[in-house]
């Protein structure tokens, strides 16, 4: 069954607050899917980045429990095509930072084998702690 659309004021404030941090106007998303169609982990995500402008939209506090925001990689494609000239990677990045305030770590490096750990890029390792830790 479709889930019950439902607006009130914590979802209005998630909206602001969602809109404050990422600086994007995202009620001017008209849902035509162009992010979705170009994005090139899309295949990965759970929702798709067109999705999450609607759930955020609505105020739907359920889209921190997705992982898009986690991959999205900021590669712009999505901005570079939408046609209300939105950037969908400064709206994750707002999503996340909801999420890390709360201290809320979306890496452990323990649980990576150490031997793993020493093959990475340094620079990988520190854009990944950067993105998705506290
Ligand atoms: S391309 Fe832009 S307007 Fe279209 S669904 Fe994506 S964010 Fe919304
Ligand atoms: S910026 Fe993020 S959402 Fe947009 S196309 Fe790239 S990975 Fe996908």
């Amino acid at each position: 069954m479709p889930k019950k659309i439902v607006i009130n004021d914590a979802s209005e404030e998630f909206l602001r607050k969602i809109i404050e941090l990422s600086g994007e106007v995202i009620t001017l998303c008209d849902q035509c899917g162009t992010c979705s169609g170009g994005c090139p982990f899309v295949e990965e995500m759970d929702i798709t980045p067109s999705q999450l402008m609607r759930k955020v939209q609505l105020g739907q506090q359920d889209v921190l429990e997705s992982k898009t925001m986690w991959l999205c990689a900021t590669c712009n494609t999505c901005t570079v095509r939408c046609p209300r000239g939105l950037d969908l990677s400064k709206v994750a990045e707002g999503l996340r930072q909801v999420v890390l305030r709360q201290a809320i770590d979306n890496l452990d490096l323990n649980n990576y084998p150490k031997e793993e750990i020493k093959e990475l890029p340094q620079i990988a390792i520190i854009a990944a702690i950067r993105k998705l830790t506290s």
